[in-house]
């Protein structure tokens, strides 16, 4: 290619210029050393390498005179067609020339140039020139790099931190960082007025300890540490309060991140907090508005409405129960007719407190305005009748305490209410016709003579009507000593009457023989359990006293059923001791049933208070096994003498091979456990005969006998002995 401009010995000149970067400060000279001329090209492939631009331009002409690899690639020229071109092809100088580098001859000056590559690229390359003079004529040697993208990134860095400056001082925002420690290390200034602290006035204080309400700093430290620990997503989002200066409580909406150090490790946290301090009592006055009761504070009709269609959602899916409860209080008018409104308001709110503390936490007691409050009970019994009861029993508390006398102001009132009741399970009913349903029979109520209590159906108000007779009926009983004891016999193997169960009946003149199915329960959920249990034990031990006597009836044990509530008093020990000195009985004939139930709490007090009875002869049974609570590990440790096998598995033992499964291994358990075994509900000889033949040692049923009177026991014992000898088993 074609070289453009003077001089023509371009390797000789550039020789000579090369040596002016290292050696300008001695007298130049053309005559080289080879060695010397060894470094130039060592120096010279050093300086092509560089991704520097080096060119080295006649400070007279401006031609470049020289370049570096590293200048030809960033302009995109090759050497041959750039030496000899003028410097301004590439460069912005002033008037094309070269810009002034610093008077003192040889010292470097910093320049920025604006150039263009030959492909047309602009760009900013910065580094420093140096003037030096090869026999006499000046040239300047420029070092520099194209700084293009450095100075986006410093520009694009200002802008960045200019901006967030901006932001920081503008925001209506709370803005903090913190250290790993909790400590301030930047709050902006609307923190610092927020909080009433000067600018910078928290730097380097403790966070919590300084801004933080105390009762939330056990929950927001933490809270903070785990944040820096990096336990959490890193962006999180929470409220909490703080205390300003003048000891004003602000609730700030947070955001916050974690700052990291350039090696990536969390360095400390950034937040910003909005003060909702206003916003939120805004919205819970509107809230309140909308949803409670000014007077009393209670839940309006729409929150009720609201809890209802919640309710009976998740009542589908737990299959409760739920009641409703409609009450209007008797005769309020008149009092806000005769003793003002003012009155009829107090007692509006005392009414409130009083029903709220007759419920739950998980119900809802709500006013629907003027005198009428509405009850919503929830998680009652998937069962009808129990949840009935359930709900009668918050009623009746309910008519109570409102019965109990008001003192209004210097008046004392007496009120009572009337309440309707329905239950539901599940949305079988609109929300609309429960409140219809339980007005209707608040209505009952009233039309009943007030201070009453009404179910909206019919079936259930006749069970809820029968269970408050038959209770009635019962506290009657014990103390009228309604109750008999029957006896079934219990048979051994071979076919011998070993002992009897004794079990209650009892006998009411209106009702007749009624059977403990039909009243134990409600006496354990009423505690009339306790003396009906205590009579038992009596009479059974006054039947062994009497049966001692008799050679026949003598070793005769008799099996007494004992409730767990029963078990669990803690006189339950000394009351049978008690009826087994004062009958002068031999103890071993005493046996006690007792259920799985009874090791569903302290199972430690339930083996000490056997092991107690144990101790002065009492035998055990433990009844109903297999239907309950079966802990074998329990079970083991119990000092027990006997297994009975439940009826339930006996019933179905010849057709149902489950049943016959389990009954095996009940009798195996009873062999493994050095245990009797007995089986309950025995009604034909092929259920004896398997039973048997399985090693089961004991049987009962009606195969042998009904449970009987004891005075008739003896007869049944006499008969059989002529039977057995004559049939045998
Ligand atoms: P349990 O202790 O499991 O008593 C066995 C029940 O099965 C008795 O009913 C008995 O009459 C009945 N039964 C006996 N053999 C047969 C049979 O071959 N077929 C059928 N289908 N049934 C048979 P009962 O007398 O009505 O007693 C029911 C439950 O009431 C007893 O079950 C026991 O848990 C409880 N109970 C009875 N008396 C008392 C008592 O004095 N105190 C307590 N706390 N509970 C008692
Ligand atoms: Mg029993
Ligand atoms: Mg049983």
């Amino acid at each position: 290619m074609k070289r453009r401009s003077e001089p023509d010995d371009w390797d000789a000149l550039r020789a000579r210029v090369i040596g002016l970067g290292e050696h300008s400060h001695r007298k130049s000279h053309y005559s080289l050393s080879r060695a010397r001329l060894q470094d130039n090209e060592r120096f010279r492939r050093l300086l092509d390498a560089s991704d520097e631009i080096i060119l080295v331009v006649a400070r007279d002409s401006g031609t470049i005179v020289d370049a570096n690899d590293g200048a030809c690639r960033r302009l995109g020229v090759a050497r041959g067609d750039l030496l000899g071109r003028p410097l301004r092809d590439f460069c912005e100088c002033p008037d094309g020339m070269l810009p002034e580098p610093p008077a003192d001859n040889g010292s470097a000056g910093r320049l920025l140039f604006r150039m263009t590559s030959a492909g047309g690229s602009r760009f900013t390359a910065a580094g420093s020139a140096a003037l030096e003079s090869v026999d006499g004529a000046p040239f300047v040697s420029l070092v520099l790099l194209d700084v293009t993208e450095q100075q986006r990134a410093a520009s694009v860095l200002r802008e960045e931190r200019d901006r967030s400056r901006l932001y920081l001082d503008t925001v209506p925002a709370i803005v903090v960082a913190l250290d790993t420690q909790g400590r301030v290390t930047m709050i902006n200034p609307f923190g610092c007025r927020l909080l009433g602290c000067g600018d910078g006035g928290l730097v380097g204080r403790d966070w919590f300890a300084t801004c933080v309400s105390p009762t939330e700093q056990a929950v927001v430290r933490p809270y903070f540490e785990r944040l820096v620990r990096g336990e959490t997503g890193g962006h999180e989002t929470f409220e909490n309060r703080l205390v300003t200066a003048s000891g004003r409580q602000v609730l700030v909406a947070w955001r916050s991140g974690v700052l990291h150090d350039a090696a990536g490790e969390i360095v400390g946290v950034l937040s910003a907090g909005e003060d909702i301090t206003e916003r939120r009592a805004a919205e819970e006055a509107a809230y309140s508005l909308a949803f409670f009761d000014p007077l009393t504070g209670l839940p309006n009709r729409r929150l009720l409405l609201d809890r209802l269609q919640h309710g009976m959602a998740a009542s589908v899916r737990s299959k409760n129960h739920l009641a409703l409860l409609f009450l209007d209080l008797d005769h309020f008018k008149t009092l806000n007719d005769t003793q003002g409104h003012d009155q009829g308001d107090r007692l509006l709110v005392e009414t409130a407190q009083r029903l709220q503390a007759s419920v739950g936490a998980a119900d809802t007691v709500s006013r629907l305005g003027g005198d009428e409050f509405v009850l919503l009970l929830e998680q009652l019994s998937p069962k009808l009748e129990e949840a009935a009861a359930q709900s009668e029993i918050v009623a009746e508390r309910i008519l109570t305490r409102l019965a109990a006398p008001y003192e209004l102001g210097h008046e004392t009132y007496r009120g009572t209410a009337s309440i309707g009741v329905t239950l539901f399970a599940g949305n079988d009913a609109s929300v609309d016709d429960l409140l219809k349903r339980a007005d209707l029979a608040m209505y009952q109520a009233k039309a009943a003579g007030r201070n009453a209590l009404r179910f909206f159906d019919p079936a259930m108000q006749a069970a809820v009507s029968a269970r408050a007779a038959l209770e009635n009926d019962l506290r009657h009983a014990v103390a009228a000593k309604e109750f008999v004891l029957h006896y079934q016999p219990q048979v051994d193997a071979a076919g011998a009457c070993v002992g009897v169960e004794a079990l209650i009946r009892w006998v009411n003149p209106r009702r007749g023989m009624i059977v403990p199915g039909a009243f134990i329960r409600l006496a354990e959920e009423n505690g009339l359990i306790h003396p009906i249990g205590r009579w038992v034990i009596d009479e059974a031990c006054r039947q062994i006293a009497a049966w001692q006597d008799d050679d026949e009836t003598a070793a005769l044990s008799v099996a007494v059923n004992v409730s767990t509530c029963q078990f669990k008093r803690a006189d339950f020990v000394d009351e049978v001791c008690a009826a087994i000195e004062t009958y002068g009985i031999d103890a071993a004939r005493l046996k006690l049933e007792i259920t799985e139930s009874v090791l569903v709490e302290d199972v430690e007090d339930v083996i000490a208070k056997m092991a107690a009875l144990r101790q002065r002869g009492v035998r055990f049974s433990l009844d109903d096994f297999g239907t309950g609570y079966s802990s074998l590990a329990y079970v083991k440790r119990l000092p027990l003498d006997q297994l009975k096998i439940d009826q339930s598995f006996v019933r179905h033992v010849l057709v149902d091979p489950n049943d016959a499964i389990i009954c095996r291994a009940v009798i195996a358990l009873g062999r493994s456990l050095g245990l009797g075994t007995i089986a309950e509900g025995v009604e034909s000889p092929t259920q004896r005969a398997f039973l048997v033949a399985e090693g089961c040692g004991f049987v009962q049923g009606y195969l042998y006998a009904r449970p009987m009177p004891g005075d008739q026991l003896r007869e049944w014992l006499r008969l059989r002995q002529t039977e057995q000898s004559q049939v045998g088993p």
